[in-house]
């Protein structure tokens, strides 16, 4: 299998301010690439901008809410002119929400849809003319195991993501002939504020640590031989094999 060296590539990583995208963004300045990051919170952006600033690499960031549909055209835009061109998007940002379905409000579905759905579409969208003209790009999407299961009290977040794979899997499919590999990873429980947020009944020791994800990132990346991963399932230690 050929492993693809990532030095020098340009990557964009939503949600790159804290969890799994930092973890995903740290092991891409490992490898040399130039990054964009893509949050809300100026302070946590600035402090993982100033954690890589030894690490030979740029590192760029755009405060923008995902939930705006003008955003991932700016985010975009920003990122060519501030990096030179783009290779690698990765689609991680997203928000949990716990209610059942019936006090689940219009407003409260239509942010998760916007967030966790419409803006992985809408920069993919905006991203594969310049990852069209890279020599090895690739879109990563980060779903969950909510992608294929349904969790009581999760249904918002749930049907984001199955809205999420249904476009993973056409767009991959769309693209493969420009040599744009589209992957999706669907992760049980990581050890970040939003599984807390979500399942405040489990503990860190029973749960995927975010460099498990991005070392599973970085794989997809690295090895891009005649076999190629669509989708990546990964669940936490704490839950039985195949359920
Ligand atoms: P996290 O710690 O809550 O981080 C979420 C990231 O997304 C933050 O950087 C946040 O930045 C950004 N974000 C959220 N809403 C945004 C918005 N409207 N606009 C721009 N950025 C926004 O969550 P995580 O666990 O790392 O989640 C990363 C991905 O993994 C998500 O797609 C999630 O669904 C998936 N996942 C997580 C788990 C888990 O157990 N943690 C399991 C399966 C799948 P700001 O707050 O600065 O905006």
């Amino acid at each position: 299998m050929s492993k693809t060296c990532l030095k020098d590539m340009t990557a964009l990583v939503t949600g790159g301010s804290r969890g799994i995208g930092r973890a995903v963004a740290r092991k891409l300045a490992d490898h040399g690439v130039n990054l964009m990051l893509v949050g809300r919170n100026l302070k946590k952006l600035e402090a993982v901008q100033r954690d890589l600033s030894t690490k030979n690499v740029k590192v760029f960031f755009c405060v923008e809410d995902l939930a705006d549909a003008q955003a991932p055209a700016r985010i975009i835009r920003e990122t060519v002119e501030r990096l030179g061109g783009l290779d690698i998007l990765i689609n991680n940002a997203a928000v949990g929400m716990v209610a059942p379905l019936t006090e689940t409000s219009v407003e409260q579905w239509d942010r998760i849809m916007a967030v966790n759905a419409r803006a992985p579409f809408l920069l993919s969208k905006e991203a594969i003319p310049y990852l069209r003209k890279s020599r090895c790009s690739s879109i990563i999407n980060i779903s969950s195991v909510v992608g294929y299961k349904g969790y009581i009290n999760q249904g918002a977040y749930t049907a984001s993501k199955h809205a999420l794979m249904g476009m993973t899997k056409v767009l991959a499919q769309e693209v493969y002939k420009d040599n744009i590999r589209v992957h999706v990873i669907s992760p049980g429980g990581v050890d970040t504020e939003m599984l807390y947020d979500m399942r405040p009944d489990l503990k860190p020791s029973e749960v995927i640590s975010p460099d498990e994800i991005a070392d599973i990132v970085m794989f997809l990346l690295t090895h891009r031989g005649n076999g190629v991963i669509d989708e990546i399932n990964i669940r936490r230690v704490s839950n039985s094999p195949w359920k």
